[in-house]
């Protein structure tokens, strides 16, 4: 049963040594058939099953998971939040994803930690300036709030910032107010308690291995602990998408790449905001520990290694130590790596596939922790309807068929 989380509740369990919370979510066994079932707890699955019980009331729902809940890229990312991409379907979902996460804790009951404190991508060649210029206007058609700002607002806001670098001077930057970051932990466990609260088996330990289908159509699934029938099935899981699609029978335009990041030592708040600095290669914000939390960069091939390497620890702190010297006096604390499923126009597939039933949410790459609540929101939606929504359909596999790209390899190539 699930404890309401309220500022009452926490007294009383402060008072009894707090022994008296439920778990999270329950741990049941799989049944044979569910109506659907969402391969991957990752934010994304999570955040489907979780749209399909709460907007369309469908709850008999399994989630499967090879690993542990939210051990993916979800619990790996460097948690930035933004809406300002260019082009204008992914406006829609990515903004769509801002105002959910504004509104997430009290939708979950859980803190999910949503801290608006504003992201930065600096400009520091000309060529920045004119491509985020034209962000910034495409924004404001879109109403989505962002704005360009000068190097002395830059410095104003990050006083830690040198805008004289050694190799590229800070131009100035776009500014979203309203971005941010969030815990992406507990963005995984409120998703999983509030799913789990509506009766939905969350089913940790359990990889699918194989898909069932009959005269087209999905049938059910090969799991590690035995095959579980379903009449719809959503494949959610990143970096093995090109896996999973492959036991479904397709191909998908897609190549996994591990993507690394590194945080330092904990020290005394310096930096309130996020910034990136995408010409030199490096990103930043400030954990509530106090961790400076440092977005690096993607291998240059394929692989599912989730770890980290030594020339990407030696090119990010390079570009952050020339574009905060302070960091120089910093020790590096844990590197890890996720495994990113890229795209060849940096946008997301969501998406019907060949085999009837089945569809695909895949192709964040290095920018979906964003997009969780928007991304759950229109794969719901789509598996509710048998049909793409408005936000999904212009994410179609038709797509790369038909040459109808959504180019947002400037917007979101490295860059979060
Ligand atoms: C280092 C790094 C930094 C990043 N920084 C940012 C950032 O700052 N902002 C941002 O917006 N995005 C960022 N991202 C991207 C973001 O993390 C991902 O786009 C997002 O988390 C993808 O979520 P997901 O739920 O699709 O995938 P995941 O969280 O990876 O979940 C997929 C799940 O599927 C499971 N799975 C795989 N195969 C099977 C199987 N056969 N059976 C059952 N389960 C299976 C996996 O175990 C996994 O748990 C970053 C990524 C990395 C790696």
């Amino acid at each position: 049963m699930r404890k309401h989380h309220s500022a009452i509740a926490l007294l009383r369990e402060a008072l009894s040594g707090h022994t008296g919370w439920p778990r999270a979510w329950a741990s049941p066994l799989p049944r044979d058939r569910y109506r659907v079932i969402v391969v991957g707890a990752g934010g994304h699955g999570l955040a489907t099953a979780y749209y399909l019980g709460r907007n369309h009331g469908i709850t008999d729902v399994a989630v499967l998971e090879k690993g542990w809940l939210g051990g993916g890229n979800t619990g790996r990312n460097t948690t930035i939040i933004r809406s300002n991409y260019l082009q204008d379907p992914s406006a829609a979902i990515y903004e769509k994803s801002r105002e959910l996460y504004e509104g997430l804790s009290q939708d979950l009951n859980y803190n999910v930690m949503f801290s608006p404190r504003g992201v930065m991508m600096l400009a520091q060649t000309e060529h920045e300036v004119r491509g985020y210029l034209r962000t910034e206007r495409a924004n404001y058609l879109q109403g989505v709030e962002t704005r360009f700002i000068s190097p002395a607002e830059v410095k104003k806001r990050v006083p830690i910032i040198r805008l004289d670098g050694p190799r590229y001077p800070v131009l100035g930057a776009l500014w979203q107010a309203r971005a941010g970051t969030a815990r992406h932990d507990a963005v995984a466990w409120g998703y999983a308690r509030a799913c789990s609260a509506m009766g939905m088996h969350i089913i940790e330990n359990c990889a699918v291995t194989g898909v069932r289908s009959e005269a087209g159509q999905v049938t059910g699934v090969e799991t590690t602990r035995g095959p579980i029938g379903c009449d719809r099935l959503a494949i959610v899981v990143a970096g093995h998408s090109g896996r999973l699609a492959e036991m479904a029978g397709f191909r998908l335009p897609v190549e996994s790449v591990a993507l690394q990041a590194l945080v330092s030592e904990p020290i005394k708040p310096c930096m309130d905001v996020v910034v990136m600095a995408n010409t030199v290669h490096g990103y930043l914000s400030q954990s509530d520990k106090g961790e400076m939390v440092i977005g690096g960069g993607a291998d240059g091939f394929n692989n599912y290694t989730q770890r980290g390497s030594w020339h990407h620890i030696e090119e990010t702190v390079r570009a952050l130590v020339e574009t905060f010297p302070m960091l120089s006096r910093l020790k590096m604390l844990r590197q890890w790596g996720g495994i990113v499923d890229m795209t060849g126009d940096r946008s997301p597939i969501i998406s019907p596939t060949p085999l009837g039933g089945c569809y695909i949410n895949c192709g964040w790459g290095t920018g979906g922790f964003k997009a969780i609540p928007g991304s759950g929101w229109a794969t719901a939606e789509m598996i509710a309807g048998d049909t793409p929504g408005p936000l999904a359909a212009p994410f179609g596999l038709d797509r790369f068929r038909e040459g109808r790209f959504i180019d947002e390899s400037v917007a979101a190539g490295v860059a979060h």
